[in-house]
């Protein structure tokens, strides 16, 4: 039994009684050709601009302008050791230490770099498992991988499967792949949230068993960072990595964010690709010394850090601070469940939520394939107003983004596709 009621009223009620509704202020909303706030459902793929945003990019091209070099030392936020607090700030998000996270590059350069440190494959252990469905990119990276190896993309590759007619993918599955391969894997790597169904896989689950079997863990945390308690830390995986741009709302390729766990952090004789941004910070300005590896997270850096880039990432992470992950998840559920319920409404011969029900197993994407839908749904819907992502043949993904997307929104979004589909 849900608590949700349908109307207007009562998605104006749960707005009235939201304690994060005054976040939504925070932020840029994009308009439609009335003018209005459109219907923003894809913070999923680019978050919204918080307001401050453009002073803390300001204050640093300021610096920059007024004081040139010299802003590495003297900047209202010395350039020289920026990324370090960002690097802080992201372990609360994404559930780790501030040794085992660092701000830098993006995120398919951070899945290569992962690789050249977890992916060391041997005659009789190099294949690589990843989910069927995840995103190109990272399939894209794994292939390369493999080839850069010497072994054969196809030959190398395992799909962790869902079931012929189903969307989700089942852990047992994964267990029973890992009991009659497990010794052929050296790398098991999964999103934790997956960008097409909004399934969350049990992080913990996962790395346990591949660990069993003798496979490094990571996990890409794009559909997961800002939007899921990932817990990485206590998940035991030996890297992530993930993007700042979706729900961490930090700008268009703004840089990404990694993670190493802590039992990796001081050992220098793992195999990786180093520049002065990995050397000792005590003597990196020396620069004619021998390399001396700097622990942690920080020590996979290569280069010094894009302050501008990071400026954004500064100005979004503070309000994440704010707030916290916890109470954001807990409107989150609330947001996502109210719209499982409207579409619900909907019938179930019209829509079907690929989605899991079980609001520990996503954060707040809905993924909705729609009976005999073509993407001139999906143009309808812009049209009026609704801002959400197809995906082909019939899926339509609707992130409800707790930090600025009202139950208002979410009721309109569901008026508006009731309204299209009626037509
Ligand atoms: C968004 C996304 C990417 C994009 O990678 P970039 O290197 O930032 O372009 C990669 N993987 C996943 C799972 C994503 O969701």
């Amino acid at each position: 039994m849900s608590n949700y009621k349908l109307g207007l009223d009562f998605a104006l009620e749960l707005d009235k009684a939201d304690t994060l509704s005054s976040y939504r202020n925070q932020f840029h909303i994009p308009k439609d050709i009335d003018g209005n706030d459109c219907i923003y459902m894809t913070g999923n793929s680019l978050g919204l601009q918080p307001k401050k945003t453009k002073a803390y990019v300001y204050q640093e091209l300021e610096d920059w302008a007024t004081l040139g070099v010299e802003g590495h030392f003297n900047a209202k936020n010395p350039w020289l050791n920026y990324h370090e607090s960002l690097g802080e700030h992201m372990a609360r998000v994404v559930g780790a230490k501030p040794v085992e996270v660092v701000v830098m590059n993006t995120l398919t350069a951070n899945l290569h770099f992962m690789m050249v440190s977890f992916y060391q494959p041997t005659k009789t252990r190099y294949k690589i498992l990843i989910e069927a469905d995840a995103f190109p990119s990272d399939k894209y990276a794994v292939e390369s991988q493999l080839k850069h190896h010497g072994f054969d993309a196809k030959d190398g590759l395992i799909l962790w499967k869902a079931r012929k007619g189903e969307e989700l993918a089942i852990s047992d599955d994964l267990e029973a792949i890992l009991e009659t391969q497990g010794n052929e894997i050296a790398l098991i790597l999964i999103g934790a949230v997956n960008y097409y169904t909004g399934q969350y896989f049990d992080l913990k689950r996962i790395t346990q068993l591949g660990h069993k079997h003798g496979c490094m863990v990571g996990f890409d945390c794009a559909h997961g960072a800002g939007n899921v308690a990932l817990n990485l830390h206590d998940s035991g995986a030996d890297f992530a990595a993930w993007c700042t741009y979706k729900y961490l709302n930090s700008g268009p390729g703004s840089i990404a964010g990694c993670f190493i766990h802590e039992r990796h952090a001081y050992n220098k004789n793992l195999n990786r690709y180093t520049g002065w941004w990995s050397h000792n910070k005590e003597t990196r300005f020396k620069m004619r010394d021998e390399f001396d590896q700097l622990p942690g997270a920080e020590g996979w850096q290569l280069s010094n850090p894009p302050i501008l880039s990071m400026a954004a990432i500064k100005a979004s992470l503070n309000i994440f601070n704010e707030v916290g992950m916890e109470k954001l998840i807990k409107k989150s559920k609330k947001l996502t469940g109210y719209l499982e319920f409207l579409l619900k409404d909907l019938g179930e011969d019209t829509i079907k939520i690929i989605t899991p029900h079980n609001p520990e197993e996503r954060g707040c994407q809905l993924s909705i394939a729609v009976k005999n839908a073509d993407k001139s749904l999906h143009n309808k819907l812009t049209e009026a107003g609704v801002i959400s992502d197809w995906r082909e043949p019939n899926v339509i993904r609707c992130a409800p983004v707790p930090l600025y997307n009202s139950f208002q929104d979410v009721y309109y979004l569901v008026e508006r596709l009731k309204a299209i589909l009626n037509d």
